[in-house]
């Protein structure tokens, strides 16, 4: 059964230094993953978590490219072992309640990467942490970092809280992988909100609703309702759990200020294909919400600092693409990390290195997310139209996102 309330498991708590190398904040994938490449370069890496772990977290299908960022990270053997469902394609069912035929990834690439895992956040993140530290890096969780400490412009270090009291720590380079509380672009006023995107979400949990056969088990579900007003996902867990999540725009979701599960409820009665799923089950959680998620920042790197994975921006749920960014800008920041150990440069050109070609990517996504909510767009139709960029859309839809000649179908979409 899927776990929503803290956690009363204790963690060995390392003793905190004066100093390290890399200061880390936030023990969600993206910290996590940057913690473990770094300590395996032989850095000393503090990585520094608020909560006790492991901590329930919204974001549970992954997209088939996250197989190589945790093939980097030596975790292939334990999603292979873990009881994750896998994940074969991704389904869409349109506001017509027509059914699409699921896009199987391994038709596109016949390869182990196109299978990929729906996980349980809090599971999955404690292996990332534990990752982190089989590879040499100290994680502290119940530890709140109050502050980033400037000399001049230069990130000299963080004010950290724990049960021990708060202390300054220094180091070379400080890494904001806060998620969406986005810690150093609040405080820098880096934060850029996306106008298009202001959408509210709220979701839960469902035992013993009905799931696809063989092959389609694992399969996520997205399910539009009528007027394209709001959608759902619909993802397996393991222990015959489904998480049932509902997006729409926040003044849709939220301007009559209903009780959140009201709302859901009325979402639910507009979606008969997703009602059909649910007959035999029963809701085992409360409802969640989270809102006015999607953001950008003006830039992700400056003098001994970096933000990574959400702190430095989200998209959308639609195409479940940030646990795969988190781990894969979190890859991408240890290699410049490696790069400004060697040529003890910490200047935002050699930090921020990977910095444009990891944007043209997520822009590659967001196009693809303005496109899903413009009511005058359908993928079918453009499809029909455009065939030759039937495999385009694939490739974004499984996070092969950084190949320059997608942005040629934009064009064609009218989303340049
Ligand atoms: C509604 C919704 C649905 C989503 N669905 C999906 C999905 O299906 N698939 C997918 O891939 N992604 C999904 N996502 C996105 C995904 O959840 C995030 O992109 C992902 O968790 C980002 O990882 P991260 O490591 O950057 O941040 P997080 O996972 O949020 O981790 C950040 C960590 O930093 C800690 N922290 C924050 N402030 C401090 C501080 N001051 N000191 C110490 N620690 C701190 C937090 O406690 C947290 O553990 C969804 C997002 C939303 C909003």
């Amino acid at each position: 059964m899927i776990q929503t309330t803290p956690t009363t498991k204790t963690r060995p708590q390392p003793n905190l230094e004066n100093s390290y190398d890399v200061v880390v904040i936030g023990g969600g994938p993206a910290g996590s993953t940057v913690a473990a490449l770094v300590a395996e370069q032989g850095r000393s890496v503090l990585l520094l978590e608020r909560t006790a772990v492991p901590r329930f977290h919204v974001g549970e299908s992954l997209i088939p490219e996250t197989y190589w960022p945790l093939e980097r990270l030596g975790l292939l053997d334990r999603m292979r072992e873990s009881a994750f469902p896998k994940k074969f394609s991704v389904q869409f069912v349109s506001e017509g309640h027509k059914e699409s035929a699921p896009f199987y990834f391994d038709e596109h690439n016949p390869h182990e990467s196109s299978v990929t895992w729906q996980v349980e956040r809090g599971i999955f993140d404690e292996m990332l942490i534990d990752r982190a530290v089989e590879l040499g890096a100290s994680c502290r969780t119940d530890a709140q970092v109050l502050d980033v400490m400037f000399t001049e412009d230069r990130a000299k270090g963080v004010r950290v809280k724990t049960e021990d009291g708060t202390r300054d720590i220094a180091c070379q380079v400080v890494i904001d992988a806060s998620g969406q509380s986005a810690f150093l672009a609040s405080r820098l006023n880096l934060r850029v909100p996306d106008p298009k995107l202001r959408m509210a979400t709220i979701w839960t949990y469902y035992e013993n609703a009905i799931r696809g056969k063989g092959k389609d088990e694992g399969a996520t579900l997205i399910l539009q309702t009528p007027g394209k007003k709001s959608w759902f996902w619909y993802i397996p867990l393991p222990d015959n759990i489904v998480s049932i999540g509902c997006t729409g725009t926040l003044d849709y979701m939220f301007g009559d200020k209903l009780p959140a599960a009201d709302v859901y409820e009325r979402e639910l009665k507009r979606c008969p294909a997703l009602q059909r799923r649910l007959e035999p089950a029963q809701r085992v959680a409360d409802h969640f919400t989270t809102k006015d998620f999607s953001y950008t920042t003006s830039k992700s790197a400056g003098s001994g600092w970096l933000l990574v994975g959400d702190a430095g921006g989200f998209i959308d749920p639609v195409y479940s693409s940030g646990v795969f960014l988190a781990l894969k800008s979190g890859w991408m920041a240890a290699d410049a990390i490696a790069a400004a150990f060697k040529t003890n440069d910490f200047s935002e050109t050699t930090l921020g290195s990977w910095v444009p070609e990891y944007r043209a990517g997520v822009s590659r996504f967001r196009k693809l997310v303005y496109a899903f909510y413009s009511t005058e767009f359908s993928f079918g139709s453009f499809l029909k139209q455009h065939p030759e960029y039937h495999s385009a859309v694939v490739d974004i839809l499984i996070g092969n996102v950084f190949k320059p000649e997608l942005d040629e179908m934009f064009e064609a979409m009218g989303t340049p």
